[in-house]
């Protein structure tokens, strides 16, 4: 079984990604959570819980930590995994365990982010969640616009190194508002 939380950053994916995790544990699961290591050993939602996660870089280590009697995994940040290795890992495990994956579906310059999109595809439950658009304010938030500071005033280029990981260089916008780096 396999269940994707994607959509926009800040629109709310890790909080239900923690409704989750809460749910499976009151059903009596055993829940193991990971998360990509950009907030050390938690999973943290911008509305204010933390909850304990392994912070791995690699799809390798998820694999070398698995308890064998885990139900459910839950892996946060998702798009930050490789691609590849991601998918393998969903198709390998998701007959025997419960797979809830969540993490930004489009990345800034409008394409799939990691394996988000094709995990999407092939998962039973989906939910895309949108955020509050920067430029507009309406709720339909589902791409990022990245920018060279933290203000949000100059946007990047196409010459712009591709990773960035610090969030405060990212803004949720809505493909109306969206300018793709040129
Ligand atoms: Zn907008």
């Amino acid at each position: 079984m396999l269940e994707v939380i994607a959509g926009a950053m800040e629109a709310g994916k890790t909080w239900l990604l923690y409704k989750r995790i809460s749910d499976a544990k009151l059903m009596g699961k055993k829940v193991q959570v990971f998360a990509y290591p950009v907030h050390e050993g938690h999973v943290v939602s911008r509305v204010g819980f933390k909850s304990k996660a392994i912070t791995v870089p690699t799809v390798a280590e998820i694999e070398s930590q698995l308890e064998p009697d885990v139900d459910t995994i839950a892996i946060d940040d998702a798009q930050l995994f490789n691609a590849h290795d991601l998918t393998n890992f969903c198709n390998k495990h998701r007959k025997n365990v419960e797979i809830i994956i969540a993490g930004v579906q489009l990345d800034c310059f409008g394409e799939n982010f990691g394996a988000m999109v094709e995990i999407m595809g092939r998962a039973e439950n989906v939910s895309v969640l949108l955020g509050v658009c920067e430029t507009c304010k309406k709720q339909t938030a589902l791409v990022s616009q990245r920018y060279r500071d933290k203000e949000h005033t100059i946007p990047i280029t196409i010459d712009d190194p591709k990773i960035e990981l610090r969030k405060e260089f990212y803004a949720p916008v809505c493909w109306d508002c969206y300018q793709p780096p040129v």
